[in-house]
């Protein structure tokens, strides 16, 4: 029996990602930070039979080891700090749980498969924040790669070890992602902060979003179509890097437009937004916008949900969880 092990399990993409292969009769063992709290017992009921093993993606001894001990066929390295705005706070953590664990994992792999023989297949999460102020656009597998925060130099060295085992003999895949997004996307990110804060304003009739530079473009996905890349990337006979994207760009402004629309504001939605320097990155990637025809054509792959789909998904959850909490 096919046996996954899976990183950051407990996050937005290692939820669908675990439900997914559990659906598939895979075994799944994730790392998780914790056991008793909402995420973990969530985790457990959407996806039941998961092993989760409580441990620290930036602890190297102990990571190296439960992947020896669980011998996983499929490894997701999925774990780490995935907010750009985080990643200004804490560089270096950034530089160990999202760089240098990737290392760990993909050198306890290649240690699996030497010693038991039968191969071991990885799926790095590599990220449009490592092509930074891209060379051109849209970006492929072959923009240059060049970082302009801490969290895409972070996915940079990782996308880069990737690149290295693969040359060492490991089936080592990555989805090089764009943003992609869903209810179960944490209130940290712009974007669940502006549909949570559309479904109250909706309710109440008046607020206001405070947001960074509304100017920004992104090529915003529907996260489960993207765990299903992953599980096409690192089935594949030829392990290699792919762009995962929508190849559509919306910017913050339209997102917020769309969200409090949706929220029922119609055309006064402007008058619920304000610029807040508190909001303005230290530097900013202009305009990522992904070109995925790679995957279309060698996975297969399709974007399935648009932006106007997407924004209202993640609103009417908002709304109905406002309505609940509201009793
Ligand atoms: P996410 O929701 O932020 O999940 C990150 C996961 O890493 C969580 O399970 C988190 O655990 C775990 N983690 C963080 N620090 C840890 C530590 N010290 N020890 C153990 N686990 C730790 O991220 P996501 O949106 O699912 O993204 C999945 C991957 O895709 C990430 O590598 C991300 O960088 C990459 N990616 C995502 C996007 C996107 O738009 N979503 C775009 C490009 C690339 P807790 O639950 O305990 O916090």
């Amino acid at each position: 029996m096919t046996r996954a092990f899976i990183t950051g399990i407990t996050g937005q993409d290692g939820g669908y990602l675990a439900e997914q292969l559990v659906a598939e009769g895979i075994v799944v063992h994730g790392l998780a930070r914790a056991l008793d709290n909402d995420t973990a017992r969530d985790l457990l009921s959407r996806a039941p039979g998961v092993v989760l093993h409580q441990g620290d993606l930036g602890d190297a001894d102990y990571l190296g080891q439960l992947i020896a001990d669980v011998r996983p066929d499929e490894i997701y390295n999925l774990g780490g700090i995935s907010s750009v705005a985080y990643s200004w706070q804490e560089p270096v953590l950034t530089a160990r749980l999202s760089g240098l664990a990737a290392a760990v994992v993909l050198g306890a792999a290649w240690k699996l498969q030497e010693d038991s023989g039968r191969r071991v297949t990885c799926l790095q999460a590599s990220s449009a924040e490592i092509f930074g102020h891209a060379a051109g656009s849209p970006q492929d597998e072959s923009t240059p790669v060049r970082p302009v925060s801490p969290y895409g130099a972070a996915k940079a060295y990782a996308h880069h070890m990737a690149g290295v085992y693969r040359g060492r003999g490991l089936h080592v895949a990555t989805c090089i992602f764009f943003n992609h997004e869903s209810p179960r996307r944490p209130h940290a990110f712009v974007t669940r902060k502006i549909t949570d804060a559309a479904a109250r304003i909706g309710a109440e009739g008046s607020g206001v979003i405070h947001l960074g530079n509304l100017d920004v473009c992104r090529d915003w996905g529907w996260a489960p179509d993207y765990v299903d890349a992953m599980v096409r990337a690192i089935r594949h006979d030829i392990a290699t890097d792919y762009v995962i994207a929508t190849g559509q760009t919306h910017t913050v402004a339209e997102f917020a437009e769309a969200a409090l629309r949706r929220a029922g504001l119609g055309d006064g939605w402007r008058d619920h937004i304000e610029v807040d320097a508190e909001f303005l990155r230290p530097a900013e990637a202009p305009d990522l916008v992904g070109d995925a025809t790679k995957a279309h054509r060698e996975l297969g792959w399709e974007s399935t949900v648009g932006f106007e789909e997407l924004v209202g998904r993640m609103v009417a959850n908002d709304m109905e969880l406002l309505q609940r909490s509201n009793g």
